[in-house]
């Protein structure tokens, strides 16, 4: 099999990156691959025992420069100087049949200089889980990473469970460039470096960008979309720290990530969020906050100092409207309306209130509003009837609000508990319900009477209350 590696990023001073190969593994076995995916990055091979042997690492195909990719960030706001790449590794890039480069990284694949005390591993549940999350983000039509392979390994991983079976995910992005590539040569004072990032993320991602200004326009518009778009379907992306805000506006590194059951705005489930700085609705605000460490860090290269902070500042106090604009147009379409009116936020506002109230399931109370249903989720019925009064009248001006509301709302999301039975499933060497998920969530937008059950939210047996990093 020929695959066309390329890397880019190599050719960037080796400051950049460690030059590393992935540590190989014992008895690599391809546990699933995206056939669809590989299509558009033109890899045609069937042989599986070829596909693992890469996609695990074991062995580097001609083109590929492995590599650990570094960067810093603010995790939950505290300043960590330098993290990097600890358990992945950047095997190259491919230019798609689509004409677009990507990354493709292996995850799980052994220490690098940047894995401080980890192992450099991940075991199958998070490697399965991101699989899962990330292909679902990508057919509800939302920009992320996305789920190459999954290869199983015979090496244990050691966790507070004990030793679990160890795995790695080949993902797939745009770039892997975050917030925090930038910071780390901004507050290094590498300015030449930090000039050369700038440069090769404008030709990469925005070849229209003028100059670091430009490029904070840029990644202000799609980070600010994306988080509007994530709140849309109920996600709650987690660990929101800068390091894992990506300057292509796809959605990066899935950890204790979750979509909502029930609706509350103040949803938390990562473990590691104590005080619910990453909570659904504070996701709105965090996002702007990364994007000023963004600016501050882009400034630091631009030679009239005053002009640019004025310029970003500017840049920067829009954000909260641009990504509010793009909340409400995302909300709206969600119960029928396509063109805002006066007092329709209120109405999206007032909807939510009452679901918050009445303990509504997100996805089940939108999804059913097309049929103008959706009052036995309250568990006061008769307050969804008043709100339906209002909606009703207002629904008069819009053309065509069933099939506006069918593809907003998902009646198929990747619920917790159903991850959770996947991949207990999958520790039993069962992968049936992984196929079974991986194919309901492919059409998150369709009915599908078979699989009705994965509309259910969980029982209260099953209910999920937290989510690991799964490191
Ligand atoms: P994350 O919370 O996934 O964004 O990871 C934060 C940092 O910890 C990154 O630099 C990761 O590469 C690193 N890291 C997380 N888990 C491991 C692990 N098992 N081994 C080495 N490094 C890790
Ligand atoms: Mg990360």
């Amino acid at each position: 099999m020929h695959i066309p590696f390329q890397n880019t990023f190599s050719k960037l001073p080796d400051t950049f990156y460690q030059s590393i190969r992935p540590t190989p593994v014992s008895n690599p076995k391809l546990i699933a691959f995206n056939h669809q995916l590989a299509k558009v990055l033109g890899i045609d091979s069937t042989d599986t025992t070829e596909l693992a042997a890469i996609f695990s690492g074991n062995i580097v195909p001609p083109g590929a420069e492995p590599l650990a990719q570094l960067y810093s960030g603010h995790q939950f706001g505290h300043w960590a100087p330098q993290l990097g790449d600890g358990r992945a590794i950047l095997l190259g890039e491919i230019i798609g049949i689509d004409g677009t480069r990507r990354d493709i990284q292996l995850k799980g694949s052994g220490r690098t200089k940047y894995s401080r005390m980890g192992d450099g591993r991940a075991w199958l549940g998070p490697v399965l889980r991101e699989f899962i999350i990330s292909e679902a983000m990508h057919h509800l039509g939302i920009p992320t990473s996305r789920a190459l392979a999954a290869v199983a390994t015979s090496d244990p991983v050691y966790r507070e469970q004990g030793a679990l079976p160890g795995a790695i995910l080949t993902r797939i992005a745009t770039s892997h460039l975050r917030i925090g590539t930038f910071q780390i040569f901004a507050t290094r004072g590498e300015i030449d470096h930090l000039k050369q990032l700038t440069e090769y993320a404008i030709e990469r991602h925005y070849p229209d960008a003028d100059g670091p200004m430009g490029l904070l326009r840029h990644v202000c518009d799609v980070q600010a979309k994306l988080v509007a778009q994530w709140m849309s379907v109920g996600f709650i992306h987690g660990v929101m720290n800068t390091d894992n805000c990506s300057i292509s506006g796809e959605t990066i590194d899935y950890g204790p990530c979750a979509f909502m059951d029930t609706y509350h705005p103040e949803t938390v489930y990562s473990s590691i969020d104590q005080f619910g700085r990453y909570a659904y609705a504070n996701q709105s605000k965090i996002i702007v906050w990364n994007l000023a460490q963004l600016a501050t860090a882009l400034i630091q290269q631009c030679t009239a100092k005053d002009a640019a902070i004025e310029e970003a500042t500017d840049i920067i106090q829009k954000v909260p409207d641009l990504h509010e604009n793009y909340w409400t147009k995302f909300f709206l379409k969600k119960i029928g309306i396509t063109q805002q009116r006066e007092n329709d936020r209120e109405l999206i506002n007032s909807l939510l209130e009452i679901m918050a109230d009445n303990q509504a399931d997100f996805t089940n109370t939108f999804r059913e509003l097309s049929g103008a249903d959706g009052r036995h989720h309250f568990k006061d019925p008769t307050i969804f009837d008043q709100w339906k009064e209002k909606w009703m009248n207002r629904l008069t001006y819009e053309e065509t609000p069933e099939s506006v509301m069918q593809s907003a709302n998902p009646a198929f999301i990747p619920r917790n508990h159903r991850i959770e039975q996947m991949i207990s499933s999958a520790l039993a060497d069962n992968f049936v319900p992984f196929e079974t998920l991986s194919q309901v969530l492919s059409f998150p937008y369709q009915d599908q009477a078979d699989h009705d059950q994965f509309k259910n939210p969980p029982k209260p047996d099953e209910v999920v209350q937290a989510t690991f990093c799964g490191t």
